[in-house]
């Protein structure tokens, strides 16, 4: 299915039924009350989390949603019939905007959560409610009210919990394929993952990590050049990235000119996600002397100034590849620890937010 991360509907909530007007019409009975009935409510539209989709393509199809209207009340107090709730299946890692106040209605992070985008409107009321000592036969009913109507704009930012971030041609697919169960396709020109792909890293029993490869990011990506930019928003919920080069310097392409240019776009992106932890995967280093991988790991400390940690790896050298995997685990579940720590400290404050 086609990858679309961006789109806009309008969602209608149902009415509200109408309150009925009727008396009671018997026979042997003169006098017969008031016997209207209320209407139902109308239907609310949800948004509801759905782990098995990754894609919102079906809303560039269809852009109109309405739920059901409530039915309206009938004599002998007979209620109309509630008009059924809409659900709308969303990928997980959809937010959602209203686009005539561009306030955020609501961020899906978990499978099965949902959110209330237009809510029913309320039922009327018969003119059986009415009656009181002083009114035995009132002519009163109410309407229902109608539904809300709302423009939405839907925007998905994949969840995963690493990021791969590279130049086209760093290895980044391949990478994926090696150390999850996700097959993306790979070859030997840059631009061959077109759309995102989420590949799930097993570390051992029950222990995993999520790992998102987007399409290579390119000189100017920031700037909306190339097909890089589109996707770093997907980069933006991870928990820590793996910035992988080629360190094999054919033609000229000088690996740490190579790793200069994804920081710049990373910065130029969004200066948050620079800051993210990243680790340094150099790579292809079967194709290398161990002398030429030693010296490219100075001269990256020394010019680049790199701080955070660097791994020499190679999709043909599996012990590489599950130290890489080991580590990545260890250092997200410590971060999940620290995390869960400081929402223990303010449980109540975190408690009060979830309201929504
Ligand atoms: P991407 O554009 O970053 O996704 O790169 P790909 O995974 O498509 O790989 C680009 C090319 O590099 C392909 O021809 C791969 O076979 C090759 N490649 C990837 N990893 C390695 C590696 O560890 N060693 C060697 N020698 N080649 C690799
Ligand atoms: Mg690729």
């Amino acid at each position: 299915m086609k990858f679309v991360d961006e789109a806009n509907l309008r969602v209608e909530a149902g009415d509200g039924g109408h309150g009925c007007l009727s008396f009671r019409r018997e026979k042997y009975v003169p006098h017969g009350g008031p016997d209207g009935g209320d209407g139902g409510d109308g239907g609310s539209v949800y948004l509801i989390a759905d782990h098995n989709l990754n894609t919102l393509y079906d809303y560039r199809i269809n852009r109109v949603f309405k739920a059901e209207r409530g039915g309206n009340g009938a004599g002998k107090n007979r209620t109309g019939a509630k008009g059924e709730t809409r659900y709308l299946p969303v990928p997980v890692g959809t937010l959602c905007y209203s686009r005539e106040t561009g306030e955020l209605i609501g961020d899906l992070t978990h499978d099965g959560e949902t959110v209330c985008v237009a809510q029913g409107g309320y039922h009327g009321l018969g003119n059986a409610r009415f009656k009181s000592s002083t009114n035995q036969a009132p002519r009163k009913t109410t309407d229902g009210t109608p539904g809300e109507i709302r423009e939405l704009r839907l925007e998905l930012k994949l969840l995963a919990d690493v990021g791969l971030v590279g130049l086209p041609n760093a290895g980044k697919s391949t990478l994926l394929s090696a150390i999850s169960a996700a097959r993306p396709r790979i070859a030997d020109y840059p631009f061959t993952t077109l759309q995102p792909q989420v590949g799930v890293v097993s570390a051992g029993p029950l222990r995993s990590f999520t790992l998102v490869d987007l399409p290579g990011l390119i000189e100017g990506a920031a700037e909306g050049v190339g097909l890089g930019h589109r996707f770093l928003r997907h980069v933006q919920r991870t928990r820590l990235l793996f910035h992988l080069v080629d360190a094999v310097d054919i033609e000229g392409r000088d690996p740490v000119v190579q790793i200069r240019t994804i920081t710049d776009e990373l910065e130029r992106f969004n200066p948050e996600l620079a800051k993210r932890p990243r680790w340094l995967l150099l790579n292809k280093v079967d194709a290398l002397d161990a002398e030429v991988v030693a010296d490219l790991r100075e001269r990256v400390i020394a010019e680049l100034n790199w701080q955070g940690p660097i791994y020499t790896i190679s999709a043909i050298n599996p012990d590489s590849l599950r130290i890489l995997v080991d580590e990545a685990m260890n250092a997200l579940e410590a971060e999940s620890a620290r995390h869960d720590a400081e929402t223990d400290n303010d449980g109540a404050e975190s408690r009060g937010d979830e309201r929504a």
